[in-house]
């Protein structure tokens, strides 16, 4: 009896260590933050090189992980307001005959607007947290739901340029799928959740929370209480300000941007200190381990749970 115990003791400790093993680790977040956020990459404007080294950057990460392109390479090229950006945009096919056509898509905007006004001789805005941090966050899922390899879904992997131009690469691509007829169910976007709130319930807010039932979901599905409703979010209309709007303008789904910082939090949006010395990574991890279960039955319930209230 006690032998059995101490056996399924072991096991039990091997199991929790292989868990922990694939969590999201708060260094894997700081390498990708790092890169996006070096002097080298000089804040990422789109169409510049920089940007494009960029590019090459989430590229190798997806080849890295596994994940294929969705296209038939990973760079989906634009054109728009003189601007000659280029998605990322990678593809999980779902595992299930007839719930792979329904899409899930995550997204976050991996561009910044370059140099700022100078600061202490410092003039580029390394854009750590908005968006470096987005990226990293949405690297890190992709990557964990290849690992788990459990999601009956597809999902889209989109790293959007443009965003600071107005959006444009999102707009591109929604445009591009909504022609393709692809069927989105729904579409998480991430914006700036490197810094943590001090002075709320949640974790995160989702923008346009009170539009869908998608908060709503996560917190049931995570059995917790992740995300919130931010009222400074809701004042400025951040659901409009985000490369979800894109994607909801185009389907009318469910398309939201999750983040904790509705600046309110954090002194240093669109300003040359946006660097990676100001993002907090073992809250970054903790957050995102808490969302994947959350992100995985979204991709699996028998029906598209997640919807839209009724506003008429
Ligand atoms: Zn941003």
């Amino acid at each position: 009896m006690k032998l059995k115990t101490l056996l399924l003791a072991s096991l039990f400790v091997q199991f929790s260590t292989a868990q922990q093993h694939k969590d999201v680790k708060p260094q894997d977040l700081y390498a990708t933050v790092d890169f996006l956020s070096s002097d080298a990459l000089k804040g990422r404007e789109t169409a510049t090189e920089s940007e494009r080294i960029a590019a090459q950057f989430i590229q190798s990460k997806f080849i890295e992980a596994g994940i294929k392109p969705y296209f038939d390479t990973y760079f989906d090229a634009f054109e728009s307001k003189g601007y000659k950006g280029v998605n990322v945009v990678g593809y999980i096919e779902g595992s299930d005959p007839k719930l792979k056509d329904e899409v899930l898509l995550l997204g976050a905007h991996y561009d910044h607007i370059g140099f700022d006004k100078k600061v202490a001789n410092d003039s580029i805005a390394n854009g750590a947290n908005d968006n470096a941090s987005g990226t990293a966050t949405v690297l890190a899922i992709a990557n964990r739901l290849t690992q788990l390899g459990t999601n009956k879904r597809s999902v889209i992997v989109a790293l959007f340029s443009g965003e600071e131009k107005g959006l444009l690469g999102s707009k591109a691509l929604a445009k591009k799928l909504k022609i393709q007829n692809v069927d989105l169910y729904t579409m998480l976007n991430f914006e700036m959740i490197g810094v943590p709130f001090t002075d709320r319930d949640y974790e995160v807010f989702l923008t346009g929370y009170e539009l869908s039932d998608l908060g709503n979901k996560i917190n049931t599905y995570t059995n917790s209480n992740l995300v919130g409703i931010s009222d400074v979010a809701k004042k400025y209309n951040l659901f409009k300000r985000s490369d979800n709007f894109s994607f909801y303008k185009e389907f009318k789904v469910p398309c939201h941007t999750i983040s904790s910082c509705d600046l309110t939090n954090f002194n240093f949006y669109h300003h040359v200190d946006d660097e990676i010395d100001q993002l907090d990574f073992v809250f970054m991890a903790a957050t995102i381990n808490k969302l994947i279960p959350g992100i995985v039955q979204i991709c699996n319930t028998d029906s598209k749970e997640i919807q839209m209230y009724d506003t008429k």
